[in-house]
């Protein structure tokens, strides 16, 4: 059954947005909490105004009071993109933590389902090919990235002590790469990186020999895996991506083919840490929610494409800048 009144915190960030508009389209009132840290009200714009959305502008991290019934809270308030966390790290590890403690808060008090925006970086640089989420990880806890890999186990550590302790319905969504149209030209992520070089006639530059992969999901299916889990009682965690593996290489390609421009390949040096390959085994999500991603990178890359040259169209600093 569909929820009648959800919260969803970092609902005017990228994947947040894209809940909060299909949960009103399934007719359930949205709540959007978020700090606007990386999110920004344009990307709800479209739903303001509205009498089954509203935006409230808050901390995580402080005092959580939300009047009223709610039955369901996504937490999905987190800085994501390599670039913003390793701009934030204390902040992201303050959301991981804190944050999900006042949203697990919520959930309980309101006797609401819980679920939990995990990721697929609490794998870390897997020793295990394709990613089960029977597999534990390989996380460096003092690296660059152990503020996002560790807040995220952290939050899933207490995600599963509040259903534990206190009985709260809770789930975890591990979500792969997903990518779509709302993201930030820079925001750092390789699919944003890469159009926004090739539409901007710049080199496209790819991190090492090219050689590491991911498995890249189209933002409508990730919406749609984890409203299908927030619809469930199952606990997870369950990983939601696309399986479809490619070489950064290979997306890069892609991606010049696509928006039809010459932009050199250039490559330059790999961050610390970064994964060398990256898939989902999604058999769980399949069997536990039958869910699985339908666009394929083609098609997504398209859509996404179209939806960046626009904006360039618009704006041009916006990409270019
Ligand atoms: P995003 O940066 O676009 O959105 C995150 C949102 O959280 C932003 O609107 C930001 O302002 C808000 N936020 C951050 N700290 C906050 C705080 N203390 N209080 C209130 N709001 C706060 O990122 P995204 O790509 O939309 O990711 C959303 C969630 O999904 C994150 O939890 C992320 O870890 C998870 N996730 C995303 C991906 C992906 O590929 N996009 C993959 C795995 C996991």
């Amino acid at each position: 059954m569909d929820a009648r009144r959800a919260v969803v915190t970092g609902g005017a960030g990228f994947l947040g947005s894209y809940l909060c508009e299909r949960l009103v389209e399934r007719g359930t009132e949205v709540i959007c909490m978020d700090n606007f840290l990386t999110g920004s009200p344009d990307n709800v714009a479209h739903l303001m105004g509205g009498p089954a959305f509203r935006l409230v502008e808050c901390d995580l991290t402080g005092f959580v009071h939300v009047p009223g019934d709610v039955d369901l809270v996504l937490h999905f308030a987190s800085a994501a993109s390599p670039v913003d966390y390793l701009r934030h790290p204390i902040e992201t590890l303050k959301v991981g933590s804190l944050g999900t403690l006042h949203a697990l808060g919520l959930a309980r008090e309101k006797g609401a389902r819980f679920v939990l925006a995990s990721t697929s970086e609490v794998y870390g640089d897997p020793l295990e090919h394709p990613q089960k989420e029977s597999y534990w990880g390989n996380v460096n806890p003092v690296g660059p990235r152990s503020v996002y890999d560790e807040a995220k186990r952290f939050a899933e550590s207490l995600t599963t002590a509040y259903r534990n302790s206190h009985g709260t319905d809770t789930g975890i969504v591990r979500i792969f790469n997903t990518y779509g149209p709302r993201m930030r030209p820079h925001d750092g992520r390789a699919i944003p990186t890469f159009i926004r070089q090739a539409l901007s006639g710049e080199p496209i530059t790819v991190t090492g020999d090219g050689t590491q992969t991911r498995s890249i999901c189209y933002v409508a299916d990730t919406a749609e895996g984890i409203l299908a889990m927030a619809g469930s009682d199952f606990e997870g965690p369950v990983n939601i991506g696309n399986p479809a593996e490619l070489t950064m290489l290979e997306l890069a390609g892609t991606v010049r083919d696509l928006t039809g421009s010459s932009s050199p390949i250039e490559f330059i040096d790999r961050p610390a840490d970064d994964p060398a390959v990256r898939r989902p085994d999604t058999s769980l999500a399949a069997s536990r929610l039958g869910w699985k991603a339908q666009v394929d990178a083609e098609e997504g890359l398209r859509r996404t494409i179209a939806w960046f040259a626009d904006k360039l169209s618009q704006t041009p600093q916006a990409v270019a800048g």
